[in-house]
Parts: C-alpha cells; structure tokens; sequence
C-alpha cells in the first residue's frame, strides 16, 4: 500500500466534488495509504483519459456526470448490476489486467433511505424523477425492496417509457411524463433529475404527496436543493438531499478497490456539520 495506489473522480463540472475529501476519510479510518483526486473530464475527453489513467498504473476511477453511459461502454466486464442499469460509475483496475465496471449507486440509495433514515420501500408508491444514468442506477435496487408501485416521470416523456419497459415489471413500473403526474399521489419521491445542479425544479404538480410523504434529492448542496425546499414548502415527513447517498456509494467503491468496508455514520455526520457551520 503505497501513494502510488491512485484513484480519480471524472466528471464535468467536477471541482465541487466531495469525492476526495470522502474517500480521505475512508482511507485515514481503515488505515489505507492511497491518492484520490478529482479531474474534469468531458465526455469528449474520457475514453482518452481512462486508458491513460489505468495504463499509467491508476487503480480504481468513479465517473459522474456526465460519463456512467460511456464507462458502462468502456468496462470490459460489468457486475449484474451495473449490466442492468447501463451505467457505470466504479471502474476497478482486475488483477488480469481487465476494468471492472460497477454501479454503487442504487445501493448507496437504498442503504441511505432504510439503514439511515429507516424508510420503507416495501409495499409503497414511488415516483422517480428522471431518466438518466441516476435513475438507471437505482431502479432495480429499489424493485428488490418490492415497492407496491414505481412510476418515472421525464422532462423527455419517450426516455421515461422505454426505461419503464427495460425492466420487464409493467404491473410495478411504468413511465410518463411530468404532466401525467396530475390527480396521482405518492409515498417517496426520488428527484433524479439534474435539475437542482442548476437551481431548477421540474415542473410537479400539487397534491403529489400521500400523508406523510418522504421527498429525496440525489442532489445535494451546502444549501437545501430547490427539490428539498418543494419538499419542505409542501409538508413532507422528511425532505432529504443526497449527501447520505453519496458516502453509501463511495463506502461501496472503497469496499470494491480495497476490499474493506468503511464505516458510514461518523463521516455523514461530519460532512453535515462542516455544511451546516
Ligand atoms: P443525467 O444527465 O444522466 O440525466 C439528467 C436527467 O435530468 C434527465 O432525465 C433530464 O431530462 C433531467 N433534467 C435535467 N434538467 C432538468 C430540468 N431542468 N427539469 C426537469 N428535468 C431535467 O444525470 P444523472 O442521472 O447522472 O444525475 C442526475 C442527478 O443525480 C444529478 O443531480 C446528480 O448530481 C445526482 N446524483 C447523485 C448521486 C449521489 O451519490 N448523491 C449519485 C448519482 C447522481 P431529459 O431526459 O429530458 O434531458
């Protein structure tokens, strides 16, 4: 174990990552001795730049916005998971020379919303807000808790119904667009969007929370999202960001590379008091 053991985050915009300083921590809790930075890369630039990261001797990347399609497309072998979801954003460096590709993302999901906040999926209503690379990573983790219905709702209505139908569960699943949304209710809201990353809200109509309602943002800021205000301003039991989803699925990348898991709660704490300072 040695600083030669590399990892990087890739994205585009990247600088506001909380990547590093999160698997700084992992390292300094489990007694890890590697480097992890975050780069800015488009899409134009990744494949490029992945094959010189691993061929230069690099470990292990995670891949943001907007590059999970294309890691997906530059893995040489994926996880199940990361097969279903088409997304990938944990690239691991195999001992025969091979790139893994993984998606930590749904279960970082999962493990926030029920090991952290105790919501039920079982049984429920969801509704995801999307239909990019986040909401492919998280479908099939959220239909294993068996919820009771899971509608997707995208700005572009084609890319909402073609994902619902990928999955092959049209009694569970289906898509639409935001507009269909009107007279309809549910349990737990999933903003998938990318919306907040630019201070936006999709267009949601009133009366889309059931009693005590939980709302959740993947996104996440140092200030509430637009989506956890709409939350808030519309009485939700909780309205939540995704700070707690972003160590879950970096706790899972650190599990894959270093083959230790990393224990969660204090470092969601923290990263939540330094916000709230
Ligand atoms: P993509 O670019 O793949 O998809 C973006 C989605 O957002 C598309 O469905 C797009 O609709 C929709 N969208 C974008 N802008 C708007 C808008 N103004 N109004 C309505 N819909 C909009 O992004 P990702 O799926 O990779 O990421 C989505 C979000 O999830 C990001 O905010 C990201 O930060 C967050 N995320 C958080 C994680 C965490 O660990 N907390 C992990 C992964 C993602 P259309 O198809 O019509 O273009």
């Amino acid at each position: 174990m040695t600083l030669d053991d590399r990892y990087a985050v890739f994205g585009h915009p990247i600088k506001h990552s909380k990547s590093p300083r999160i698997h700084q921590l992992f390292a300094d809790q489990t007694g890890q001795t590697l480097s992890y930075t975050a780069q800015e890369v488009t899409a134009e630039q990744f494949t490029t730049t992945a094959t010189s990261f691993f061929t230069e001797g690099g470990k292990g990347l995670n891949c943001t916005v907007p590059l999970k399609e294309l890691a997906w497309a530059f893995a040489d072998n994926k996880t199940n998971r990361a097969q279903l979801a088409k997304a990938v954003n944990t690239l691991a460096m195999q001992a025969d020379g091979t790139i893994l590709g993984d998606n930590t993302d749904g279960c970082g999901l999962v493990t926030d919303l029920m090991t952290n906040h105790a919501i039920k999926l079982a049984g429920s209503n969801i509704l995801i807000l999307g239909a990019g690379g986040a909401s492919r990573g998280i479908i099939s983790p959220v239909l294993e808790q068996a919820p009771q219905a899971l509608v997707i709702a995208n700005r572009t209505v084609t890319k909402a119904i073609a994902l619902a139908a990928e999955f092959q569960r049209p009694d569970v699943i289906t898509g639409c667009g935001f507009s269909d949304l009107n007279g309809q209710s549910f349990d737990l809201i999933l903003n998938a969007t990318s919306a907040s990353l630019s201070d936006e809200l999709p267009p949601l109509p009133s009366g889309l929370l059931a009693k005590n309602a939980i709302c959740y943002d993947l996104a996440y800021g140092n200030k509430p999202t637009e989506f956890v205000q709409w939350g808030l301003g519309h009485n939700a039991a909780k309205s939540l960001d995704g700070l707690g989803m972003l160590v879950e699925q970096a706790a899972e990348a650190f599990y894959i590379w270093r083959g230790i898991r990393p224990k969660t709660a204090s470092i969601i704490d923290l990263l939540n008091a330094e916000r709230n300072a």
